[in-house]
């Protein structure tokens, strides 16, 4: 099967978020108005996300739209850490709605949701959610999935349900594979190296060979 075809499928870029003892979020692409009166919409989001949890037992998240304006650092930190391990809105403007953080600065506006049901989709559940309450925040173009990988030369974790490995070709080149993001580096890594899309230093690279 030709998986790249899929590469095809337009998406934007969001960050989900929502709030049990503390703040937590992650970004999505895949999200779907699904109705418009009474508007429902669905997100579907890895079963090992943190995120994902805390949906599941407090019924309630928002949806931050990601602009072009966006800092990639954003998409770093939401896409690729845990809301375990750190506090992903440490140093982040953000507000509270109903008790959900959404993010401030530039995007293009938010959607606050409650959840109706939830569709079991092996690696991932679909979120079927009612919008409760939006804003428009600034008249920013929207970030596109396609606008993230050829633009901001961003990739997709391994937990999203679009994650497709890529295949890098090794021929007479030294090749360098981020373990927590798959971003390829080509040649040796210089001194003091860290991965441009999500952070980690040198130690997390491996040599493809
Ligand atoms: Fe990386």
């Amino acid at each position: 099967m030709d998986k790249s075809i899929l590469n095809n499928i337009s998406y934007g870029m969001y960050i989900v978020t929502a709030k049990d003892e503390k703040n937590v979020g992650c970004v999505i692409n895949t999200l779907t108005q699904v109705t418009s009166d009474d508007p429902l919409i669905s997100v579907c989001i890895n079963k090992q996300n943190y995120t994902n949890t805390v949906i599941r037992k407090t019924k309630k998240f928002a949806v931050s739209i990601l602009s072009e304006k966006t800092n990639s650092n954003i998409i770093s930190t939401f896409g690729f850490k845990s809301s375990k391990d750190i506090d992903k809105f440490d140093s982040l403007s953000y507000s509270l709605v109903d008790n959900i953080p959404v993010l401030d600065e530039n995007t293009c506006g938010y959607i606050i949701c409650e959840l109706v049901d939830v569709v079991d989709a092996n690696t991932h559940d679909i979120f079927i959610a009612k919008i409760i309450d939006t804003k428009k925040l600034h008249d920013y173009t929207p970030m596109t999935y396609k606008y993230y990988h050829e633009v901001i030369k961003g990739k997709a974790p391994k937990t999203a349900p679009t994650y497709i490995e890529e295949t890098v070709d090794t021929k007479d080149k030294e090749v360098w594979v981020c373990n927590i993001c798959g971003y390829v580096h080509e040649g040796p890594l210089p001194d003091g190296f860290v991965c441009p899309i999500c952070g980690v230093d040198a130690s997390n690279f491996k040599k493809k060979e």
